[in-house]
């Protein structure tokens, strides 16, 4: 299939990199190559470059002071950081809050400071996928150290109070440490650091979730907050993350931001428009069709994950794909064997439909025509598996269960 026939629909999992931003990488590839951290004056120019890109992120996060952001290698990175740091310096605390639906990135690391002898809580969430605050309120002990809850959830897009849920926690106890991965928000939703999430202390995020490349990300570290570098050696970033500095990356991760915050009400409105038109378009046409998270107070105005009743994602996915089209399923594929995605397990999504999730996701490169195009295809998709579906009763034209 001729490339330009592609539509891409999978902007949660990784998005195009934008021209601007190749464009604002390209020197530090050529001519500015230098070693930041080398005392020659041709080197400074790669020095400075990572501190514009610092200002620059720290105005397009409500205007932080710039030297409480660290450069990472991803969000993974950050999470990373954000919590094995925190365990790092409050030894005398045991205590971890976080959900059952974080990103492996963060989920992992929950599981493993439960092996490691911590007391970790999962908040569960609701059939919409929202949580409920009172079950965080309960969940404050007197020795939770770290709360550590998503902006917004990157397989179904629903998102998550962060603000409120600070300001309960350090109303509660001021030296809780309160972490966000706002790996899927930022860009979509306005992330204010110096207003609307001044309880937030730290917060991660990726390049190349807004056009930035792969193999990017940032931390915010609030200052004052009970945190302790994660990945130790040289002095870059003043001692706070060793490693020589990935300068155009970094600039790029600078350079996508702007664009991202520039136009984040506009252009996600034009995106939320795509979106909703889709949403309803599919609703329509395909019977037992449901959106997950779809009652959820708010979701991301660029995602829809769709709950397709009797089928299996995975060949819905390759359907899509032989027709040009890159989406992804909610589920996990795990050596060979279908593992469903621990959100929508989380969520209860009945077991008709947990492997048999499809996630759709925009950006601002999705046009009109890409969204006729799936309204087109998907139906006649669906109606094909189904009719291959022991439990799909052809005749009525509904499931047998
Ligand atoms: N958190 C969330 C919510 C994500 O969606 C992702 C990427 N799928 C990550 C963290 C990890 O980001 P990275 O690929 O930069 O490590």
């Amino acid at each position: 299939m001729h490339e330009s026939e592609t539509i891409y629909v999978d902007n949660n999992a990784t998005t195009a990199i934008a021209p601007e931003v190749l464009a604002a990488m390209q020197p530090y590839f050529t001519s500015d190559y230098f070693n930041p951290s080398s005392m020659y004056a041709a080197a400074r120019s790669s020095s400075e470059a990572i501190e514009t890109a610092r200002r620059t992120i720290a105005r397009c996060l409500g205007g932080i002071e710039p030297d409480q952001l660290l450069f990472t290698g991803s969000a993974t990175e950050s999470n990373n950081a954000a919590l094995f740091g925190t365990v790092q310096a409050n030894p005398e605390r045991r205590h971890v809050i976080t959900t059952a639906v974080e990103h492996p990135s963060v989920l992992e690391i929950g599981k493993e400071l439960e092996r490691r002898g911590l007391d970790v809580t999962f908040l569960p969430v609701n059939r919409n996928g929202e949580l409920v605050i009172n079950a965080f309120v309960r969940a404050l002990r007197k020795d939770t150290m770290l709360v550590s809850i998503m902006m917004a959830n990157n397989e179904t897009g629903v998102c998550y109070p962060i603000a409120e849920l600070a300001r309960i926690a350090k109303e509660t106890d001021p030296q809780i440490v309160v972490h966000s991965d706002a790996t899927q928000a930022l860009g979509k939703l306005p992330v204010d650091l110096r207003v609307t999430l001044q309880h937030v202390d730290l917060l991660a995020f990726s390049g190349h979730k807004i056009h930035a490349p792969k193999g990017v990300g940032a931390l915010f570290v609030r200052r004052g907050t009970r945190w302790r570098p994660f990945i130790l050696g040289g002095h870059q970033e003043k001692g706070r993350r060793a490693g020589t500095e990935n300068v155009p990356y970094i600039v790029g991760l600078a350079r996508a931001c702007e664009l991202a915050v520039a136009g984040v009400e506009e252009e996600q409105g034009r995106i939320r428009t795509l979106r909703d038109r889709l949403q309803n378009a599919l609703l329509e046409r395909i019977p037992a069709l449901e959106v997950n998270g779809k009652d959820a107070a708010e979701r991301l105005p660029n995602t829809l994950n769709l709950a397709v009743h009797g089928i299996e994602g995975e060949a819905m996915l390759y359907e899509l794909s032989r027709h040009g089209i890159c989406a992804s399923s909610g589920s996990a594929c795990t050596s060979g064997s279908l593992d469903p995605s621990h959100v929508l397990k989380a969520m209860q999504v009945p077991f008709t439909a947990i492997h048999g999730s499809l996630r759709i996701s925009l950006s601002r490169y999705n046009s009109d025509a890409d969204i006729d195009r799936i309204i087109e295809i998907l139906p006649v998709i669906v109606a094909r598996l189904r009719k291959l579906s022991p439990y799909w009763d052809d005749e009525r034209d509904c499931l047998k269960i």
